[in-house]
């Protein structure tokens, strides 16, 4: 079985298993627990995770919030915001790309639906690229939060996110930026290029699954989702999960050292693998943007070939994923392709591959032979049905 889902979720690196193993055993304690040193060792070991995960993205160790994974940073940091503005008696107007992942999206619809927002979609190209004088235009016209990805889930394309936050300094809005597919393998400079709230989970670079981080600017203000013990000053209460957070300041550690030379291997594979399905494979089609996208990105079309059919096939031997959403097991078409304005035979016949530091060259030269054949055989198949 070859893995080339990366995007979905990503083996843990063993040495993050390692340390999630010590903090199960012999770390165990409560972080909250100040009355003895089993406590104060885990409160070490979750100050060393802040350290690791401030470090990698540029922020204070005193911004970040831990939370359950990017889904729970997300509704944390725009329900946080819109209810602390309601409190003011403020009916809050959010500006959200086209293409950001439906934890960002589903929750924006959900305000609207209960009326508690004014949405505005900012739309994208046929390469998933955002219009920056849009965007602008609508910070300009008084919206109350931001909401910009920093990579794509899908199509893998890089948003700018510095030019982004600087346009939102300009008119002091409120931005979050879901960095989920971005971190680890993109630098991002939370304090430098004044981003407000940024969003990350763990398993996306190597950590453990439902494990995240919410880094917040100091001074913006957010109420809480789930009220409790009073933890996380207030914002997030509840018994820290030492295991999962040692697990993701070691993976933020990694990557901080090892991010550029394994996404620039990462970036090789990737584009050996291009090179190989596109000469084995008439009329295939790259979608995204080939200038712009995550090293481990590739996302093709054969069009008029549903892709179901070639998941059908090479389910065994391949992990790869059709182009809907990574979050559920639903099928339903790709909201991020629809708003690409791709061609429907396109969309249908959608792959996502994703790669990791795992993948060997071997691996690659085998997963382009199986697509192939398996692409061949659906064909053949259509031609005599
Ligand atoms: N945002 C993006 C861009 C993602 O790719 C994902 C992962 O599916 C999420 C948010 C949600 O992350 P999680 O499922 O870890 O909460």
């Amino acid at each position: 079985m070859i893995y080339l889902d990366y995007h979905s979720t990503t083996p843990v690196d063993r040495r993050v298993a390692q340390k999630v193993m010590w903090a199960m055993t012999d770390g165990f304690g409560n972080a909250s627990s100040t009355d003895h040193e089993i406590g104060d060792v885990a409160e070490a070991a979750v100050k060393e995770a802040k350290g690791h995960i401030a470090n990698l993205v540029g922020a204070s160790p005193r911004d970040i919030i831990f939370t359950s994974g990017s889904t729970e940073s997300i509704n944390l940091a725009i329900r946080g915001t819109i209810q602390h503005l309601e409190n003011k008696g403020i009916h809050p107007h959010i500006a959200l790309s086209a293409v950001e992942h439906k934890a960002v999206l589903d929750t924006c619809l959900a305000l609207e639906e209960q009326e508690r927002v004014k949405l505005s979609i900012l739309p994208v190209n046929t390469q998933a690229r955002i219009d920056l004088a849009q965007l602008e235009q609508a910070c300009a016209s008084g919206i109350h939060l931001l909401c910009v990805m920093a990579a794509n889930n899908e199509v893998g394309t890089i948003y700018p996110i510095e030019k982004i936050a600087h346009i939102v300094q300009t008119y002091n809005v409120p931005f979050l930026c879901d960095a989920s597919q971005a971190i680890g393998k993109v630098p991002i400079h939370f304090q430098d290029w004044g981003i407000i709230m940024l969003s990350l989970s763990a398993h996306k670079f190597y950590g453990p699954q439902g494990v995240g981080a919410l880094v917040v600017k100091r001074g913006h203000p957010l109420e809480p989702l789930l009220y409790g013990g009073g933890h996380q000053r207030g914002l997030r209460s509840g018994t820290l999960n030492l295991p999962g957070i040692v697990g993701l300041g070691e993976a933020c550690r990694l990557r901080a050292l090892e991010m550029e030379e394994d996404e620039r291997a990462i970036g090789k594979k990737r584009d050996r693998l291009q090179k190989l399905l596109t000469e084995k494979i008439p009329g295939l089609v790259v979608n995204g943007d080939q200038e712009n996208r995550l090293a481990g990105n590739l996302h093709i079309s054969i069009p008029g070939l549903p892709n179901s059919a070639v998941i059908a096939r090479v389910r065994h031997q391949l992990a790869i994923s059709t182009g809907s959403a990574c979050s559920s097991s639903v099928e339903a078409p790709s909201h991020v392709l629809r708003a690409m304005n791709l061609d429907e035979d396109i969309v249908e016949g959608s792959l996502r591959i994703g790669l990791g530091k795992f993948n060997t060259i071997a691996e690659i030269e085998a997963a382009a032979s199986i697509l192939a054949q398996a692409i061949q055989a659906v064909r053949e198949a259509m031609v005599t049905s």
